[in-house]
């Protein structure tokens, strides 16, 4: 028998060691899930069940989705009929100083004004651009004429359907993700001002869009769809400058190949780093089920003491946990198709 020195043994001991701790430390679709549970806190539990827990329960039918959605962006959606205007219809209200929301109880759109005019930011299906953004904003005071830029998040009909009534009636210039154009503009013409012209095209790269005194940092965020565009912009709340985190696109209804959850990780991934560059302490979807947009633009108008927050704001650690939240859930689920 051999015998083996103590040091021989423990220097043996301490590799081992070495390699369950880095063997443990492999993270696996289970531990990623318990990560994304710890970012999404109490304030993103609704963001965590829906991509985490149950990533295939879509958008299905009537308002929420308005139908099935196409497997590809370039799927042309199935007509259907406008559903009832009581499943949708949402009053506008101003939410900031500069910042409007003209949306519907389940998709967000806004009015983000500037010194020289305004910005919206997506743009509805075509059946609620009049009644909520065209009419929203006259309500509210704003003039319609006055939109310069229209910001796609990502061409698929619940935000992009209203493009083209902006750009034909009011001569705005439409901002869209280049891989999402082609999508848009194989699309049949929606009753609300047929197919945008394409307009301007942002690239991997990312663009600044600036009107007057405010530029809205534009980022390419692809995964929800080749193009998907995410924003960084300033509102005011009481004067007080806060700085917005907009996610263009979330759930998980694309294609399910191993690449396109590398594409939609590592774009949150990069989201979350131009967040945390930025120190934006408000976070927004384009879907009010992520942000709680109906109520919160609703708790805006109510009186605060001085010093409460506006509701809307948070630290600026817990909106980057949100681009966590969905770095994490989408590499939990490219692991899971790797085992
Ligand atoms: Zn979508």
């Amino acid at each position: 028998m051999k015998i083996c020195s103590v040091a021989a043994i423990t220097a043996l001991l301490v590799v081992a060691e070495g390699c369950l701790a880095q063997t443990t430390a492999l993270p696996t679709p289970e531990s990623l899930l318990i990560e994304a549970k710890r970012a999404s806190g109490t304030d993103y539990s609704g963001t965590f069940q829906r991509l985490c827990v149950a990533p295939d329960n879509l958008n299905r039918g009537g308002a929420t989705g308005g139908g099935a959605r196409p497997a590809t962006p370039s799927a042309p959606p199935a007509p259907r009929p406008p559903p009832d205007r009581a499943t949708w219809y949402a009053a506008p209200y101003k939410v900031f100083d500069n910042l409007y929301f003209i949306g519907t109880k389940i998709h967000s759109a806004w009015a983000l004004t500037t010194s020289q005019g305004i910005i919206v930011i997506d743009t509805l299906f075509d059946y609620a651009v009049e009644p909520e953004m065209v009419e929203g904003m006259t309500r509210l005071g704003l003039n319609p004429r006055d939109v310069k830029y229209v910001l796609i998040s990502h061409a698929h009909g619940d935000h992009d359907q209203g493009a083209a009534l902006f750009q034909s009636r009011y001569g705005a210039q439409v901002v869209m993700g280049a891989a999402d154009w082609d999508s848009t503009l194989q699309r049949p013409a929606t009753a609300a001002g047929g197919v945008p012209k394409r307009n301007i095209s942002v690239g991997p790269e990312g663009t600044k869009i600036t009107l007057g005194d405010t530029t809205v940092n534009v980022i390419a965020a692809p995964g929800h769809t080749p193009g998907t565009l995410s924003y960084i912009f300033p509102v005011k709340d009481r004067g007080r400058t806060l700085t917005v985190a907009y996610n263009g696109g979330t759930a998980f209804n694309f294609p399910r190949t191993v690449q396109n959850f590398v594409i939609y990780r590592d774009a949150q991934q990069k989201m979350g780093e131009a967040v945390k560059q930025a120190g934006a302490t408000v976070l927004m979807s384009n879907h009010t089920e992520f942000d709680q947009a109906f109520d919160r633009v609703r708790l805006a108008q109510l009186p605060r003491a001085a010093g409460e927050p506006h509701p809307y704001e948070r630290d600026a650690a817990t909106v980057q946990r949100y681009f966590a939240l969905l770095r994490d859930c989408a590499e939990s689920q490219r692991l899971s198709m790797m085992q």
